[in-house]
């Protein structure tokens, strides 16, 4: 991996998706280079899908992060805003730098442009070396025996397991640098504008984070000393909020990189193995994103491409700001708005509500969650709604149809979860917590709730809209 150092030409590391020092392939390869550095963020301007609003603010303040971590071993993060390979020329031309490293990344417009880039770079001598920073194995790697990617998750993971194991031993996760030679020069930088501009929604949000490397590895820390116990039947509570490790955005930001993550599990005393499977079904959506590029537009089952989905704005919206009369639904889709996370149980109830109960396109619910959650990822997001629709790889059956309030007295049994995110609700007892609508008037107007004034009506009667769904379905494959 180590480079030849051919003059003091400076070596560009350009950051992306990978915004950390410890266990980043690239950095470490440019450190070995002994060039001095320009450490470049770009906020690409030409993406062809931008970044939502909510992973934005998680961004700002992960830079911030990033800035200081560099900062601290001698160097300097470069902040610029256009289109990538405009800054990055721009940046070459300025700096005279003789060599870019960066971490690949794996949406379709990605991989066009970082292979039209380093196409562009190479032509013009200009070293480019690129490493996977993000996944455990590179997507098109493990194949079946037939050839070709797997589309079961259990499958994939098992011999997915098989190559993770010895390469993990083989090659542990890289330290952290000790010192970055900064490049001298001043170069021109941009101000980022990645808050948005009117709402104080993101100051609310920031509160239950600490984004960047090192909250990444507080809350890994915490969560393998003890939670992680108690993961296998924790992680279906949402009112725990320690019963799954909260490392999403962590993630979805690379301040942590999965590696890290297996080795710290594998190294604790507890057994990982669900944990980590949860990791490989972020790497399986990787494989799924990586073979299907349309994935966020496009069902993966051809035979969903009849079905005919309802236009409806207003319970579209009713979902979005948790006003559904379903407590459960809501609870998620508030918890979504006020910390820009959700529980993984709520998140499947709310897509089936909104998919099935409502008969919304699944891609509309895609789009919302896109751009509120914090951690949204272009493999994972799109591969999990598909799942829910019943219309992805190894995906949930469409006719498995969550009860939005059965899922609720199973999972938040004492109505912990709906108090906390829908309070004009506290004062009803568990029994009907999760179906105040079939709560006695008596016990409504003593809790305070007038349905359809203090707290909305059922959008749509759960049998009438279970059957309706199905039928559609049926419909749809013209039996
Ligand atoms: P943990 O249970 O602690 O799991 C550890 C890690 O494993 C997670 O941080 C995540 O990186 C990965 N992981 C866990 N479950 C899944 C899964 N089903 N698919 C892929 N990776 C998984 N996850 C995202 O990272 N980004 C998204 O945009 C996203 N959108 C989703 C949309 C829907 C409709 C659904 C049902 C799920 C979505 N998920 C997404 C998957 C999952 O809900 C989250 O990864 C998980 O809730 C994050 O919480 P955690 O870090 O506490 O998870």
């Amino acid at each position: 991996m180590t480079q030849e150092k051919t003059s003091d030409a400076p070596a560009i590391v350009w950051f992306r998706r990978d915004l950390r020092l410890a266990d980043n392939p690239a950095l470490m390869a440019a450190v070995e280079t002994e060039r001095p550095l320009v450490l470049l963020y770009i906020d690409e301007t030409d993406l062809e899908r931008p970044y939502g609003a909510a992973k934005k603010v998680w961004l700002h303040h992960s830079l911030n992060s990033l800035s200081k971590s560099i900062h601290d071993k001698g160097g300097k993060l470069l902040l610029r805003e256009g289109p990538a390979e405009a800054v990055l020329d721009d940046v070459i031309k300025q700096s005279g730098a003789e060599a870019v490293f960066w971490n690949r990344r794996y949406e379709a417009d990605g991989i066009e442009r970082d292979s039209n880039i380093k196409a562009s770079l190479q032509d013009r001598d200009i070293e480019v070396e690129t490493f996977n920073g993000s996944l455990l194995t590179e997507p098109w790697e493990v194949e079946t025996q037939a050839g070709g990617y797997y589309k079961v998750f259990t499958p994939y993971w098992r011999a997915a397991s098989q190559v993770i194991g010895p390469r993990m031993a083989a090659n542990p996760p890289l330290k952290a640098p000790n010192e970055l030679i900064p490049f001298q020069k001043n170069l021109k930088e941009d101000e980022l504008d990645l808050l948005p501009k009117s709402l104080d929604w993101d100051e609310k949000v920031m509160t239950d984070w600490s984004p960047g490397e090192n909250g990444a590895r507080d809350r890994l820390n915490s969560f393998l000393k003890g939670p992680i116990k108690e993961y296998t039947d924790a992680r279906n509570i949402p009112s725990n909020e320690t019963g799954t490790s909260r490392l999403s955005p962590h993630l979805a930001a690379g301040e942590i990189s999965p590696k890290q993550i297996w080795q710290a599990a594998r190294d604790g005393k507890h057994d990982a193995d669900k944990f980590l499977s949860e990791i490989g079904w972020r790497e399986f959506s990787y494989v799924l994103l990586y073979h299907n590029p349309k994935l966020a537009e496009k069902n993966y089952k051809a035979d969903f491409d009849n079905f005919e989905w309802r236009t409806d704005k207003k319970s579209f919206e009713a979902w979005t700001k948790g006003q559904t009369g379903y407590p459960f639904v809501d609870a998620g889709m508030r918890e979504l708005w006020q910390t820009g996370w959700m529980h993984n149980r709520v998140r499947m109830v709310v897509a089936s509500f909104l998919i099935k109960h409502l008969l919304i396109d699944w891609r509309d619910g895609e789009a919302w969650f896109w751009d509120t959650l914090l951690e949204a990822d272009p493999a994972a997001n799109s591969a999990s709604w598909q799942w829910v629709a019943g219309s992805g790889a190894d995906a949930a059956p469409y006719f498995r149809i969550f009860n939005p309030f059965g899922q609720g007295e199973k999972f938040d049994e004492d109505g912990d979860y709906v108090r906390k995110f829908v309070p004009e609700l506290k004062d009803i007892p568990n029994k009907y917590i999760q179906t105040p609508w079939k709560a006695p008037k008596e016990i409504l107007k003593k809790a305070g709730v007038t349905l359809g004034e203090t707290y909305p009506e059922p959008l749509v009667e759960h049998t009438h809209a279970r059957e309706r769904a199905l039928s559609r379905y049926k419909e749809s494959r013209g039996e």
